[in-house]
């Protein structure tokens, strides 16, 4: 997960965000953009801690991927008739 810590340049205040691919960090303060990016929070290497987010994420999924699968098959039976 591309979690990053940043301090705001225009209220300095401090705060870790998820950084999604073509997303734009701003403070959740004064939502400013001039953002300072800290290296305080390790990046996630490790496969263990990377399978931990995963296991996370897919119980928190898990609703949306059942929603998902049943359209889905709904689909497949459609197109095999
Ligand atoms: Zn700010």
């Amino acid at each position: 997960m591309p979690i990053f810590e940043y301090r705001c340049e225009s209220c300095g205040r401090q705060f870790e965000t998820l950084v999604l691919k073509g997303t734009v960090p701003a403070c959740p303060e004064c939502k400013s953009e001039a953002l300072e990016k800290l290296l305080s929070i390790p990046a996630v290497k490790s496969e263990s801690t990377h399978a931990l987010a995963l296991k996370a994420a897919k119980k928190r999924d898990t609703r949306q991927a059942s929603e998902m699968n049943r359209a889905q098959r709904e689909y497949e039976l459609h197109h095999n008739d």
